[in-house]
């Protein structure tokens, strides 16, 4: 037990010099008091070497070598003193037994004392070294306790002595209890590890220690030796970059991305969490994990992505289906940028791949729904324009620019519409940009355009102030190409026309008898004021006044026969309509004076509402006009099968609302059933044996074509109310 004397020796040589001096003194003088002057005649001389023992044991190796000397000086001067001269040859050998004793004693003592010096200085440079050297019992009692383990947890050497070591630090181990350290080093013979202390100011020290069994000669286990380093700072330093990696870690994991890196040659190495959510997992034996996630499909490209990234060192931005632990494949987008070194290498890739599949589905559904709405405006001829004020800058879609016959690159414009729009129609889409500039919300304007080669395309343009965007005023309308509506329309008006010419001419026949009275009447009617103007000339004594009377009966007839002609000849004649303002009122009393006739023979009563104001309407005349007669007709042979009761037809005219005039024709005739009600304006609808069924289905056109509505109400076997509306014309100057 070495390391357990040693220090008591070495604080005990210093404290005990003084007391083994005196002592080591007293023995030496006794001694030679002894041998010099008393006749005892054995080897007194001989304790002189507990007197060198006993300095050996407190002073220095040359005190002790100078004692000894001391020694065989006095051993020598008691010899000659206590024989006087007469040596004896058993005297003699006492002296030198003694002077050996001495000196084997003196040399045993000096070279014990200079081990005892080695292992002092030793002793010195193990407490210089800063390593905190701990030496405990097999019971745990530190026997040595050096300056380092000293600094370390704050205990002296004194108070450390003794001490159960464990109990004292506190010590913990994370990896094993203290008692699997005990016998792990006691089975082994060492043990190295990290443990946990407590200093003697309550901190917390994290050491890194390294203990060695001591045995005695017979292997019987003595004492532990440990030797500890103070790793707190470093530890602490490990712990703060493990918290550092940590939330790294977690920082990474809570990205909405799945993250990874990559060698340089880009074989992944690292994913997150969101990867092992995904059902992907890295794995020793799959070198490329790309080749067996990545759709086959989308593989051959990402490669190629890869290698182009990987030789120019550029970011790497691609798209793939990426297959999930469920067998789904999604689509991903896939970034990366490369990590260089000093020199500007690729060291490694980071890279994240981002969940697009809705956007993907968005996308396509879009992409869907362009292509459902390109196909649709084509096959309705409808183009779409975005357009902001002030500064008309212009979207158009592919059928807009397929209407304007404009190649695809060209940027739209208003100038460019312009240059397509018919000379004629320049002025519409002018005041339609106009309204535009002003910021109406509503715009509708028809108009035609001639394209280059020549052809003409009738366009409806109708666009509306949509909400607006960052600020900038925009409309969004739609272009319709109406060429064929147009020319449908005009086709139809064109047969609408002849039909009602067709009818026309046929109601004229049926009216012969009444045109020819009215045209006979007043002709007869000239005659005989012609004859009584002859007859007033023809006197002895002329009668001027009455001459000029009767040529102005004949000037007044002539007219009247003139203006039924006139109104014959219109309604015979094919001609296009053309709306003039004029008077409904005036209109419907014309078209009873020319059936009067026709009135007269079926015994019908006319009774009429007051037709002398004036209802202006823009119409055309001969067609209003057919329409009343044709009404006026249909109610004449409604009524002539009926007997039993006074046949009246009653013509009211009056101002609806605002902004029309409505006609009623009422008879008291047949009435419609409730059955043919439905079918009334329908064309070649008629119960009459000779009847055509087209007049109500012309008056209908002729009615709505100006902006009108015509209808019937009736009660069967009662009578008929024909009745339409007509726009008036400047309606605040007509009078009611
Ligand atoms: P048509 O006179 O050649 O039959 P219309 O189109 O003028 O052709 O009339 C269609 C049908 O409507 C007539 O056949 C008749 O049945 C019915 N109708 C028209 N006006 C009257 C009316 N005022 N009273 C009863 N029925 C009428």
């Amino acid at each position: 037990m070495i390391f357990d004397a040693l220090p008591i020796l070495s604080v005990g040589r210093v404290k005990g010099t003084r007391a083994l001096y005196p002592a080591a003194a007293a023995i030496a003088l006794a001694v030679f008091v002894i041998d010099a002057f008393t006749m005892i005649d054995i080897a007194v001389a001989v304790l002189y070497a507990t007197v060198v023992l006993l300095v050996a044991s407190a002073g220095s190796r040359v005190t002790t070598a100078n004692v000894a000397w001391g020694c065989v000086a006095l051993t020598l001067l008691g010899f000659m003193l206590s024989h006087d001269g007469h040596y004896s040859d058993g005297s003699v050998a006492r002296c030198v037994v003694s002077l050996l004793a001495i000196a084997t004693t003196s040399i045993l003592a000096l070279r014990n004392q200079a081990s005892n010096d080695t292992l002092r200085k030793q002793l010195e440079m193990l407490d210089l070294t800063h390593d905190a050297i701990i030496v405990y019992d097999i019971d745990d009692r530190v026997t040595f306790w050096n300056q380092g383990a000293e600094r370390l947890y704050g205990w002296t050497a004194q108070e450390a002595m003794g001490q159960p070591l464990h109990e004292l630090t506190q010590t913990r181990a994370s990896t094993m209890p203290i008692d699997e350290i005990r016998s792990e080093t006691l089975l082994h013979g060492g043990w190295h590890g990290e443990l946990q202390r407590m200093r003697k100011d309550g901190e917390t020290v994290f050491i890194s220690s390294r203990c060695t069994l001591w045995r005695d000669d017979r292997g019987k286990p003595l004492a532990i030796l440990a030797t500890s380093n103070d790793i707190t700072a470093r530890k602490r330093m490990e712990e703060e970059l493990q918290r550092q990696q940590d939330e790294l870690r977690a920082t990474i994991d809570a990205i909405p991305g799945m993250v990874w890196s990559s060698s340089r040659d880009g074989c992944p190495d690292y994913m997150n969490r969101r990867w092992n959510e995904y059902g992907v997992e890295l794995a020793d034996d799959v070198r490329d994990i790309w080749q067996s996630i990545v759709h086959p499909d989308d593989l051959p490209a990402m490669q190629a992505a890869w290698r182009e990234a990987v030789a120019t060192g550029s970011a790497l931005e691609t798209t793939a289906r990426i297959r999930r632990k469920d067998g789904v494949y999604r689509w991903m987008h896939v970034g990366a940028e490369p990590l260089r070194d000093a020199n500007g290498d690729i060291v490694r890739w980071y890279g994240v791949n981002t969940d697009i599949e809705e956007h993907k589905q968005t996308q396509q559904a879009l992409e869907r729904s362009e292509a459902f709405l390109s196909d649709a405006q084509r096959l309705s001829r409808t183009g779409s324009i975005a357009t902001r004020v002030p500064e008309c800058d212009m979207g158009w879609s592919d059928e807009t620019y397929r209407i304007f016959d404009v190649p695809r690159h060209v940027t739209p414009s208003v100038e460019l519409i312009a240059a397509r729009t018919h000379p004629d129609d320049i002025d519409i889409v002018k005041r339609a940009h106009e309204r535009a500039l002003r910021g109406e919300s509503h715009i509708d304007s028809e108009f035609r355009l001639l394209l280059t080669d020549g052809s003409v395309k009738h366009v409806h343009y109708v666009a509306h102030l949509s909400a607006p965007v960052s600020g900038k005023v925009e409309y969004v309308g739609a272009l319709m190409d109406v060429t064929d509506r147009v020319t449908a329309q005009e086709a139809l008006d064109r047969s609408t026309a002849e039909l009602a010419h067709v009818t026309r001419v046929t109601m004229l026949g049926e009216m012969a008898a009444s045109i020819a009275h009215e045209v006979t009447q007043p002709l007869a009617a000239i005659v005989t004021a012609g004859d009584a103007a002859a007859r007033w000339l023809n006197r002895p004594r002329p009668d001027l006044d009455e001459v000029g009377l009767s040529i102005g009966h004949m000037t007044r007839d002539a007219k009247r026969a003139t203006d039924i002609i006139r109104q014959i000849r219109a309604m015979a004649q094919k001609r296009d309509p053309s709306p003039m303002p004029l008077d409904l009122n005036a209109l419907a009393r014309e078209a009873i004076e020319l059936l009067r006739r026709e009135l007269e023979a079926h015994a019908i009563e006319v009774e009429t509402g007051d037709l002398q104001h004036v209802l202006r309407v823009s119409v055309d005349r001969v067609q209003i006009q057919q329409v009343v007669i044709n009404l006026m007709m249909n109610a004449v042979q409604a009524m002539s099968a009926v007997n039993d009761r006074v046949r009246r037809l009653k013509i009211v005219t009056h101002k609806v609302d605002d902004g029309h005039a409505q006609l009623s024709v009422e008879d008291t005739g047949s009435g419609i059933s409730e059955e043919n009600s439905h079918r009334l304006f329908s064309p070649f609808f008629t119960t009459r044996k000779e009847g055509m069924g087209i007049g109500l289905s012309i008056c209908r056109s002729i009615v709505e074509a100006h902006g009108g509505r015509i209808w019937a109400e009736s009660q069967e076997g009662a009578g008929t109310t024909m009745q339409f509306i007509l726009p008036l014309d400047e309606p605040a100057k007509v009078e009611s």
